[in-house]
C-alpha cells in the first residue's frame, strides 16, 4: 500500500497544530511547529485566512488522515464502512481507525509513532494472538493479545518507545506489560481518551456531501 514519504512536519505547520507524527522529536525543542508556528512556504508568515466552510472541513479531514498516516483511499474506505454501521458515525469511525493493528501497537507503547508501529508490523516483529501478523490494517478486537516477537525484544527502539510511553496519559481500553513485551485490548477505544484535537463533525459533513 502506498504511503506518504514527504516531510511530515509540514503537515503540522499546514494544519496549524501539532499532530505528533515524529515520536520523540515532537516532545523536544526540535519540533518544527514550535519553532515556526506558521504555514510552510514563501507566504506562510502572512496571516491565516479563515477560509470557506469547505476548506475548514477539508483541513479537519486532512488532520485526522495525517494523524493516522493513511492515504485518501484507505481513509475513505474506513469512513464508508463506518457509515454503514449502526450508531454515531464519527464515534464508529474513530473506533475503526483506533482498532487498526498498527495503531494498537502504537497505543500500547511499543512504537514512538504510528509510522514506526507500521514498520514493526510490516517487518514481522509483532504477534497477534500468538501468530505473526504483518498486515497493519488488520482490525483488532476486544480480548486480542499483542506481543513483540521474542527475537525482536532486544531492539533498542523498544526502550526508547517505553520511555516516551511513560510520559503519555494511560488509556483504559488497552494495557501493556513491558517486562513481557505483551499487551491486551481490554475494551473498545474511548473517544475522550484519544487525545486527538479535531472536530470530527466536519469530516462527517465533508464525506456526506
Ligand atoms: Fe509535528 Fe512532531 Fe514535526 Fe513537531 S516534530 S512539527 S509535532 S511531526
Amino acid at each position: 500500500m502506498a504511503r506518504y514519504r514527504g516531510p511530515v512536519c509540514r503537515m503540522c505547520r499546514r494544519s496549524g497544530q501539532k499532530l505528533f507524527l515524529k515520536g520523540s522529536r515532537c516532545q523536544t525543542d526540535r519540533c518544527s511547529f514550535d519553532r515556526r508556528e506558521y504555514p510552510p512556504g514563501q507566504h506562510g508568515r502572512m496571516r491565516r485566512q479563515k477560509g470557506s466552510e469547505y476548506s475548514v472541513q477539508l483541513r479537519e479531514k486532512q488532520k485526522v488522515r495525517q494523524i493516522y498516516g493513511l492515504m485518501e483511499r484507505q481513509f475513505r474506505t474506513i469512513f464508508d464502512k463506518s457509515a454503514r454501521e449502526r450508531g454515531v458515525v464519527s464515534d464508529i469511525f474513530f473506533k475503526n481507525l483506533e482498532c487498526r493493528f498498527d495503531n494498537v501497537v502504537y497505543r500500547m507503547g511499543f512504537a514512538r509513532s504510528r509510522n514506526e508501529a507500521r514498520q514493526l508490523v510490516r517487518n514481522k516483529h509483532v504477534e497477534l494472538n500468538g501468530r505473526i501478523v504483518n498486515i497493519p490494517s488488520v482490525k483488532v478486537k476486544v480480548g486480542d493479545q499483542v506481543a513483540i516477537k521474542e527475537k525482536s525484544r532486544k531492539l533498542s527502539l523498544f526502550a526508547l518507545a517505553e520511555e516516551l510511553f511513560s510520559r503519555r496519559a494511560p488509556l483504559s481500553w488497552c494495557e501493556s506489560n513491558f517486562d513481557k513485551m505483551t499487551g491486551k485490548v481490554l475494551s473498545l477505544p474511548v473517544r475522550d481518551e484519544l487525545g486527538i484535537n479535531v472536530k470530527e463533525r466536519f469530516v462527517v459533513e465533508l464525506y456526506s456531501k
